[in-house]
């Protein structure tokens, strides 16, 4: 079992959601197992802010995280497929949490930029529509 939140080797933390009646099968997940306090804690405090909700990543999160998928694949294959991540030294680490968000960040940006222009786009469109029918309305 691998601790939800930092994915190190879990040890008997667990969480319920305490919104939830006793007999209600979602109270408890054996997903929700941690390796410390520390995790626990951060945990219940995410679950405490969204009263229970795990928050299910948005399409356009998913989609970022698919955009890591080619650049990872990349970069794991220059450092040799066959070595298993705890070989990896500190620096081959860091370069690969590097590439993975900075290929996440990349695709955010940009759907944020296509977003504002679709809606710079939408209010231009809307604006000369409400100028066209103000000067006909004006007209002799
Ligand atoms: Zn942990």
């Amino acid at each position: 079992m691998k601790c939800a939140v930092c994915a190190r080797q879990a040890r008997g933390y667990g969480w319920f959601n305490p919104h939830l009646r006793p007999n209600d099968p979602n109270r408890y997940s054996d997903q929700w197992v941690f390796c410390s306090c520390r995790c626990q804690y951060a945990f219940s405090r995410v679950m405490e802010k969204t009263e229970g909700q795990m928050i299910d990543p948005s399409d356009m999160e998913l989609a970022a995280m698919k955009s890591c998928l080619s650049p990872l694949g990349e970069y794991v294959g220059s450092v040799g497929m066959q070595r298993p991540l705890a070989d990896y030294s500190r620096d081959e680490v860091l370069t690969l949490i590097d590439v993975v968000v900075t290929a996440y960040k990349v695709c955010m940006t940009a759907e944020h930029e296509r977003m504002a222009v679709r809606d710079r786009a939408f209010f231009e469109d809307h604006l000369a529509r409400q100028e066209r029918s103000g000067s006909k309305g004006d007209a002799p």
